[in-house]
């Protein structure tokens, strides 16, 4: 795996190394590729009203068409992405399309909802993170309040400082932003309430038990009420039953997203099931 191979990934093939580093070396290179070769596509999963079952944004998550692979996860080649910095030029390349599509879908006179765009700890701790988002919004001319950015805990809380002004800037700027994952860090409540945010995704991993544990049902509850006195939108990530989803909608949980409502789909597949009526 990347993390094993750590930072020698540079070096020449020697027999030392064995065929489990050789194969992340060539994943690499792949890697490096992929982005000239057209390789990723942007998916599309609908975040709807919890009580009304509408519509009310979108998550787009990154796949990537390995020639030889097929279809590849984000959990396999992010933390490379990341590791390699190849993250930077990625992460830009997501935030364009993201933007343009917003726009062809617009010059179609579809009714565009907010598109919530993940950013990895190293896009957000770059001398210049917000600079990336003029672009892309610049380029595209769509309004800044159609892009979501989605942060994880462990991200705004390597530097809170650092995290408050830049978060600021992005919310002047007139984008969302959403703590994704939440429940999985440790940040503190003092630190959540400094943060400029506007929603808090909580993460599927307590989502999953909630209707049967009631260690994770509790955990959800306060999770809900906390978001709420907050004033933030509370989504539940990874819906996945409809016993979960009436949980949710008896703790007056805002938004749901999750295979339950429907899987990341493709630009076309999304507009079709999701913007046409
Ligand atoms: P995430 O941001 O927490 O995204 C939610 C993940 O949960 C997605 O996995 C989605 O497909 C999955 N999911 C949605 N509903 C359900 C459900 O009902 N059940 C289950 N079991 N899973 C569900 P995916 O697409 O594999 O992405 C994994 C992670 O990769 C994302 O987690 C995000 O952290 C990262 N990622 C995806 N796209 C990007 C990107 O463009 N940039 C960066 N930096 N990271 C990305
Ligand atoms: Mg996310
Ligand atoms: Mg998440
Ligand atoms: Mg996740």
């Amino acid at each position: 795996r990347a993390k094993e191979l750590g930072r020698n990934t540079y070096q020449l093939y020697t027999p030392e190394m064995n065929a489990h580093t050789f194969q992340s070396l060539t994943l690499e290179n792949h890697l490096r590729r992929a982005l000239e070769r057209e390789q990723f596509e942007c998916y599309y999963q609908p975040l709807v009203d919890a009580a009304s079952g509408e519509l009310v944004s979108a998550e787009a998550l990154l796949r990537w068409h390995h020639p030889d692979m097929g279809l590849v996860s984000p959990a396999d080649f992010i933390p490379l992405a990341e590791e390699t910095g190849l993250i930077g030029p990625i992460g830009d390349w997501v935030l364009h399309h993201v933007c343009q599509q917003l726009r062809w879908w617009q010059e179609a006179g579809l009714p565009v909802v907010p598109v919530g765009v993940n950013i990895s700890a190293l896009q957000f701790g770059r001398d210049n993170p917000v600079e990336p988002l003029e672009a892309a919004l610049a380029d595209s001319g769509i309004d800044p309040g159609l892009l979501a950015l989605e942060l994880t805990e462990g991200v705004l809380m390597q530097d809170t400082q650092r995290s408050v002004e830049r978060l600021r800037r992005i919310r002047d700027m007139g984008l969302g932003v959403a703590v994704d994952d939440f429940g999985t860090g440790y940040s503190s409540l003092a630190y959540l309430r400094r943060f400029p945010i506007t929603a808090l995704k909580v993460d599927q991993s307590f989502v999953k038990g909630i209707a049967e544990d009631p260690e994770d049902a509790a955990i959800v509850s306060t999770v809900v009420s906390l978001g709420r006195s907050l004033g933030l939108k509370v989504v539940a990530e990874g819906v996945e039953t409809p016993g979960q989803l009436a949980f949710l909608q008896e703790e007056g949980c805002h938004v749901a997203q999750g295979f339950h409502f429907g899987y990341p789909q493709p630009a076309e597949a999304f507009a079709a099931d999701w913007l046409v009526d």
